[in-house]
């Protein structure tokens, strides 16, 4: 199979209803894969049944289609790609880069909030399944992201051994966005800016499991009139689905895309959106919109 040129995705994970900060990475998303001529996916991460809201993914899914996201093939879902993280982790077990651990919270706090160089604090209870955590070298990752610029972080300082497989046997975000960045081709990442400490362990595993790196560009987060993040303030309100062009004009607002639009549907809002794009008019950091929504 060949690869793409550009292939692209969002993916989102179904704990509530779209809200605007959640709009504001599909619609970036879409528009950098779509002005590259490229593809866009939908890969929906229901692979954490705790903080899964039920009915969620098909909210989320019927309001990305109610903006005039449409994706080039039926959504993914991570609950249903078990074996593919299974066997991940096999690899990453079977050649010795993982090792149980029994820490609780309380444990981990008292040796100073992180675990390093595979030290549990607690001793093996074989009672009971232990989580899996990745022997995390002291290693400093490099790498340039397509807006932020250039970025460095050291994984031993920044997420000591993390996990890789939950005590209650579920997988990491980690671990999962990996495996299936690699298995659907995706060649760039478009995500929130919350994000981009997460991409140096992403970086890692890929290397560890002989994967490709794909590009990666975090989009703003979208803050708050007081800069506080949306998705922990009072105005992380779920877009309307039924009146989609008010939240889909300020989500172009907030990417910095200027758009003189008379478009009456989310549709032409958007088709007249990508003629005006350019990825360098994507803003680095974002203020004060979410208050006048
Ligand atoms: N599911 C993650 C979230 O909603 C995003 C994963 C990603 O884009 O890499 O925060």
């Amino acid at each position: 199979t060949t690869r793409p040129r550009y292939r692209g995705r969002f993916a989102p994970s179904p704990t509530g209803a779209l809200h605007f900060g959640s709009l504001v990475a599909a619609v970036g998303s879409w528009l950098v894969a779509r002005h590259a001529g490229g593809e866009w996916l939908v890969r929906i991460e229901d692979i954490d049944p705790p903080r899964e809201v039920p009915g969620s993914a098909a909210s989320i899914l019927a309001t990305l289609y109610a903006f005039g996201l449409s994706a080039d093939a039926p959504p993914v879902y991570q609950s249903q790609r078990q074996p593919l993280y299974a066997a991940a982790f096999e690899r990453l077990r079977n050649e010795g880069r993982l090792f149980p651990c029994w820490c609780s919270r309380t444990d981990l706090a008292a040796a100073g909030g992180f675990h390093r160089d595979g030290l549990c604090v607690a001793p093996p209870d074989p009672s009971r399944p232990p989580a899996w955590r990745l022997l995390t070298p002291d290693l400093t990752l490099r790498w340039t992201d397509d807006l932020q610029g250039p970025q460095a972080e050291n994984l031993r300082e920044a997420a000591g051994d993390f996990v890789i497989r939950r005590v209650e046997g579920l997988w990491s975000y980690q671990l999962a966005c990996v495996v299936d960045d690699a298995d659907q081709g995706v060649t760039h990442v478009v995500r929130g800016a919350d994000l981009l400490d997460s991409t140096a362990r992403q970086i890692h595993l890929q290397h560890l499991l002989g994967l490709p790196t794909p590009g990666y560009l975090h989009l703003p987060l979208v803050l708050d009139a007081e800069g506080r993040k949306l998705s922990k303030s009072t105005a992380a309100l779920p877009v309307d689905a039924h009146d989609p062009l008010p939240a889909l004009r300020a989500a172009l607002d907030r990417l910095g895309v200027t758009a003189q639009s008379a478009a009456t549907t989310p549709d032409g809002l958007l088709r007249d959106a990508l003629l005006a794009f350019k990825p360098a008019s994507l803003r680095r950091s974002s203020l004060g919109a979410a208050a006048t929504l």
